[in-house]
């Protein structure tokens, strides 16, 4: 038994160095590689996604599980096994189960086509013609309804796609708190267009990118991010990679003409790079050290972004260390101007310009898209009319070209259908999670106020962070929140916040 375990941890820390690898040409690709790299880069990246998933179906892997006694009733196996080992082989049964029910030439063509997929998007975006990206995406979504069938599931195909970013979750699942969220937010969104709107016009002042960089760089020190263990860099649209244990590459975009864009990004792409640099040491290597779910990932950076970054504490004591970074820009703005500046809320058609009130409907509008696509209820050339058209019943506007509308997000042309909802799910869970850190550290916003936000992390890493992916999403959050998923603590939050802010 013990040496069927050695043999799999071998495996797995192969197959973690690979993947490691992977992200390496990935975070290239996004941040430096040439525009005519891409082609050449696409050859690489599949040959890469072959040899992983060779060693992800390796049968060997499949005999190991079995002398382990991993099976579809028994996920974690022997129990002769300690507690760590138990969860790690729950996490390669799943991968392998997963992975062999995906043949090697779906997996390296689904590689080459959206490598090819994502610099068409970006010169689609660019010219905002949707035509240009329409037949990748039409390859994209039939490779995923392939998947889907390979992969299986019960009710919906896209149970099947969900399920590969947020393990157990299903299509109805989502819709249930998807609804309790649209409940929640459609009235709330409607007084505060009642109500009288907050002066945002210091947001709209120029402010130049090196400053805003210098700025984000304190804001991530502040965070406690560790430069020696990271970077901050440049994309066109913002992410964060591991690329080793001690190497977690976080990048943001500057708009010298809308400051929050850098700042509230680097500080929510910090909230995911504090998640990796906060796995348990003894994870390391292994598959365990990487985020419970997707979900979980974006609850951590959504927290960090909203929760601390745009309240009132927070900029209690930051505000006047921005100030003397922008003495003219800011020069006769207060705190209480500023921070009901950044809190500001109004239906906008980009999804990651979105204020904290607004953004899920974005997801849902998403959500809703997909599953009709994936469902066959609709057509990839009929997608700019269809996002018109939610976009007018869930946010009030509608975009006036396929760049402000459905061109915006580069999710689709790497294949990531199923991947938007675990963005409102981490609203969800974060609020969750909050609510239990409120009665752990009453102190908190007193040391928020004074720019103490070590003990946050603190409480973040221990609870959250180093458990890594020993926890299912759903263990996680019964664990940490006593309860399963509700959207319940999130609506609460909004309604007091925005109360105040808006005099409701
Ligand atoms: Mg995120």
């Amino acid at each position: 038994m013990q040496k069927a375990l050695e043999q799999l941890k071998e495996f797995d820390a192969e197959i973690k160095a690979l993947e490691e690898v992977q992200a390496v040409l990935e975070w290239d690709q996004q941040v430096y590689m040439p525009e005519r790299g891409v082609h050449g880069r696409s050859e690489q990246t599949a040959e890469l996604a072959t040899i992983v998933h060779q060693k992800n179906t390796n049968p060997a892997i499949g005999d190991l599980l079995d002398k382990l006694d991993a099976s579809d009733e028994n996920p974690l196996g022997s129990a002769d096994l300690d507690d760590d080992d138990r969860r790690l082989v729950r996490a390669v049964y799943r991968d392998f189960r997963q992975a062999t029910r995906l043949p090697a030439d779906l997996v390296s063509k689904i590689a080459r086509v959206t490598s090819v997929a994502q610099s068409v998007w970006a010169e689609a975006r660019r010219k905002s013609q949707f035509k240009l990206f329409q037949p990748h995406l039409e390859e994209i979504v039939g490779l995923s309804l392939e998947v889907a069938d390979r992969l299986g599931y019960e009710e919906h195909p896209y149970d099947a796609l969900v399920d590969q970013y947020e393990p157990e979750m299903t299509t109805a699942d989502i819709a249930r708190v998807f609804r309790e969220l649209r409940e929640g937010l459609v009235p709330l969104v409607r007084d505060i267009a009642a109500a009288r709107q907050v002066d945002n016009s210091v947001l709209l002042k120029a402010f130049p990118v090196d400053k805003q960089e210098a700025f984000s760089r304190t804001i991530l020190e502040a965070l406690q991010f560790d430069m020696s263990r990271g970077r901050l860099d440049r994309s066109v649209h913002p992410f964060t990679t591991s690329l080793g244990p001690d190497d977690v590459r976080l990048t943001t975009r500057y708009d010298e003409r809308f400051f929050p864009t850098a700042l509230f990004g680097t500080i929510h792409e910090a909230g995911h790079g504090l998640y990796e640099l906060g796995f348990s040491r003894r994870f390391h290597g292994t598959r365990l050290a990487s985020g419970a779910s997707l979900g979980i990932h974006e609850s951590m950076s959504r927290f960090w972004e909203n929760v601390v970054g745009r309240s009132r504490a927070f900029w209690h004591h930051f505000y006047p260390v921005m100030k003397t970074e922008f003495p003219d820009q800011l020069s006769g703005v207060d705190l209480e101007s500023f921070y009901r500046a950044v809190n500001r809320v109004e239906p906008s058609l980009i999804r990651v310009e979105a204020d904290e009130v607004t953004y899920s409907l974005h997801i849902i509008l998403r959500f809703e898209l997909e599953r009709m696509l994936v469902g066959r209820e609709l057509k990839v050339g009929d997608l700019p009319g269809a996002w018109r058209e939610q976009s007018r019943d869930l946010l009030g506007i509608v975009p006036d070209n396929d760049a402000n509308g459905v061109l915006q997000d580069i999710h689709w042309s790497g294949g990531a259908i199923g991947y938007f909802p675990t963005y409102a799910l981490g609203n969800v869970y974060g609020l969750q999670f909050a609510s239990r850190l409120r009665e752990d550290i009453p102190e908190m916003e007193n040391l928020v106020r004074q720019g103490d936000l070590v003990p946050i992390k603190a409480w973040l890493d221990e609870h959250i962070h180093a458990v890594g992916r020993s926890r299912t999403p759903r263990e996680l959050c019964e664990e940490v929140a006593g309860e399963s998923m509700s959207a319940r603590p999130f609506i609460d939050y909004l309604k007091q916040k925005y109360t105040d802010i808006y005099d409701l």
